[in-house]
């Protein structure tokens, strides 16, 4: 028996958000493996005959090695008919799935992708801003400067004042990141907002600028940081009341726009 495996995103955590596909592979899969950032909510729909395997972290430390989860997913393709390979966000971005795809090739499975909304675009819409405003912003980059690599990979001349900068995995240490996107050539001045468990009902939100970044105190992993004209404070005015740090994810995120505001 050869089986087929997913690599389905499960988005940045509120159920919803996930596509009628990937609802529907949950509810019908034999097996999934799931990563640590994968919400419970999102768990609550897989099938309850299926075989659950974590392959995520705890405590930061990964409980399974990336060949460890490769040689799983060709091994459960062989046993099963429907493996779900769960990913929180995107598949396809800051995730591991080109070493899995290339084991699956390798192996013979077939495979099928099933994307997902990413943190980044998750973040947007929790903190009510776009990452194009064709005002301020003419092109987004998605990073990370947490893979143990120095960063100097980065074309830093791509980087213009009209870049929004989506920063995967920010890490603990917000100083150590702005101090990076400061020494190459962004103004401290340069608004930035923190986003912790977008599209959750703990969503957090803490707006600032580069400079004032390293003295804010953490929000609680997952977070993600958009950095760039599009993430000014003046956002925080237009929308005050509602992009408070901590508001439920039942109130209205977006307070309608009244005329003569702008957003900047
Ligand atoms: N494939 C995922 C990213 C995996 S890297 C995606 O497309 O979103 C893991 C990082 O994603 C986290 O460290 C955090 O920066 C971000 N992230 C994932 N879910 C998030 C959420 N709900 N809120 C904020 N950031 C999130």
């Amino acid at each position: 028996m050869s089986g087929t495996v997913y690599l389905v995103g499960a988005g940045p955590g509120d159920p919803e958000l996930l596509t009628r596909k990937a609802a529907r592979l949950l509810a019908q899969c034999d097996v999934v493996l799931f990563d640590s950032l994968v919400s419970e909510e999102v768990l609550a729909l897989v099938s309850p005959c299926a075989l659950r395997v974590d392959v995520g972290k705890r405590a930061g430390k990964k409980l399974l090695t990336q060949d460890e989860i490769n040689g799983l997913l060709v091994d459960y393709a062989q046993r099963y008919a429907v493996v779900v390979r769960l990913k929180g966000g995107d598949p396809l971005l800051f995730g591991h799935a080109g070493e899995e795809m290339d084991a699956l090739r390798a192996a013979g499975v077939t495979f099928e992708i099933v994307p997902g909304i990413t943190a980044a675009f998750g973040a947007a819409a929790g903190a009510g801003l776009t990452l194009t405003d064709r005002r301020v912003a003419s092109q987004v980059l998605f990073t990370t400067f947490s893979r143990g690599e120095t960063g100097n990979w980065l074309n830093w001349a791509a980087v213009t004042p009209e870049t929004t900068i989506a920063v995967y995995m920010p890490g603990t240490n917000y100083g150590e990141v702005s101090a990076r996107l400061v020494e190459n050539g962004l103004a401290p001045e340069t608004p930035c907002v923190v986003v912790s468990h977008a599209t959750r009902a703990a969503q957090q939100l803490r707006w600032t600028s580069l400079a004032a970044l390293g003295a804010e105190s953490r929000l609680p992993a997952p977070a993600i940081l958009i950095v760039g004209q599009v993430a000014r404070r003046a956002g925080q005015e237009l929308h005050a009341g509602i992009t408070s740090e901590i508001f439920s994810a039942q109130a209205p995120l977006i307070a309608p726009l009244r005329k003569g505001d702008t957003l900047q």
